[in-house]
């Protein structure tokens, strides 16, 4: 369980956007820090009115960049309808810190810092149904040699049927055919022969 193959995806939970696109703010979180702090909200006293603008207010760019949230984005308050920009680094200890600087210029510089990162890995729901390897029994190598016997014992579709083998100084006798589009189930000491006939580690 818990391996990825790259042949069978899931369905990606969520529809893949260029996380550099600026877009509401609640849709980037929650981001998690290597420390394991999470930020799951966001929100901003207005400056006008003092009402508290959340994310969902919110519409710009919040990203995790060297272990820091960076945000830069545009609140709309929902109480007064005044914009003001929100320019902010959250460190991992969940601190928010000002940057002084104007929205324009921090958009800039965040699109230029997030350019050359990898865009986020977007939840995948993986389904990985883990299916039993048929029983092979014992491996016969191609360039085995074999030795068979002169005693045949009949046919088998169409092959002859030797009573052992002796294969890289192992003795085999045999045991059963396999019936055609039959289970291949052979346990450790059996061993596929041309494909239909069974033998057995002596
Ligand atoms: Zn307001």
């Amino acid at each position: 369980m818990g391996r990825k193959p790259p042949y069978r995806r899931g369905t990606p939970s969520q529809t893949a956007r260029p996380m550099t696109t600026p877009q509401k703010i609640y849709r980037f979180l929650p981001l998690t820090f290597a420390n394991g702090n999470r930020i799951s909200r966001f929100a901003k006293a207005c400056p006008h009115c003092h009402g508290m603008v959340t994310a969902r207010d919110m519409e710009g760019i919040a990203r995790l960049l060297h272990d820091k949230i960076v945000l830069a984005a545009e609140a709309q308050c929902p109480e007064c309808g005044k914009r003001f920009p929100v320019t902010c680094v959250i460190s991992d200890d969940k601190r928010v810190h000002r940057v002084r600087m104007p929205l324009w210029l921090f958009r800039i510089w965040l699109k230029l810092a997030l350019r050359n990162l990898p865009e986020p890995q977007l939840q995948e729901d993986w389904s990985v149904q883990e299916e039993e390897a048929p029983k092979a029994g014992i491996p016969l190598a191609d360039n085995a040699q074999v030795t068979r016997s002169g005693e045949v014992l009949g046919q088998f579709d169409g092959t002859p049927i030797s009573a052992w083998l002796d294969i890289d100084g192992r003795h085999f006798v045999f045991e059963r055919a396999l019936p055609p589009a039959g289970q291949l189930c052979l346990n450790d000491s059996e061993l596929l022969f041309e494909g239909k006939l069974v033998y057995r580690l002596a």
